[in-house]
């Protein structure tokens, strides 16, 4: 079954580690038997964002997510690496979730607010209780609002 994306539900590891986890969660969710993606990654998630800032495709976006029951078939799962009930995410990790969302937002022609943590469809605190319900649609926003002022500011300047 094709997975068409109508929203995007973003997660956050729940692994206390800086360097790189995707070896790791990949190993986890191979125990769990989780599908072998057409990449070959166990990973339940289309996209690992490294503490580092280093995203890591690990699903086509039409493959079968396992990432969030009920919605494996109409989402992305968007991954960060991090324990956010414990830490916040790094500046750079932010910033590149921001440009991942916009960009997945403009390829599949998704609103902002279809951008939502885990926790709004399971009972589960991920992605980690000290981000609040809107962090990753603001994280988009800004992102956004970035990338008009900088367009805004090369029209201004011929
Ligand atoms: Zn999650």
């Amino acid at each position: 079954m094709i997975n068409k994306p109508e929203k995007i539900i973003v997660h956050h590891s729940a692994f206390l580690q800086d360097r790189e986890q995707l070896a790791q969660i990949n190993q986890w969710h191979k125990e769990r038997e989780f599908p072998q993606s057409r990449s070959g990654y166990y990973v339940g998630y289309h996209y690992l964002i490294s503490r580092g800032g280093i995203v890591t495709r690990t699903k086509d976006d039409d493959e079968e997510g396992a990432h969030t029951r009920g919605e494996n078939f109409s989402s992305l799962g968007v991954c960060m690496e991090g324990h956010f009930n414990q830490q916040t995410p790094t500046a750079i990790q932010e910033q590149i979730l921001g440009k991942l969302l916009v960009e997945l937002c403009e390829v599949h022609r998704l609103p902002y607010i279809a951008i939502y943590p885990h926790r709004r469809f399971s009972n589960t605190a991920c992605y980690g209780n000290k981000l609040n319900a809107n962090y990753a649609v603001i994280v988009c926003l800004k992102e956004k609002i970035s990338q008009l002022t900088a367009e805004l500011h090369k029209m201004l300047a011929l």
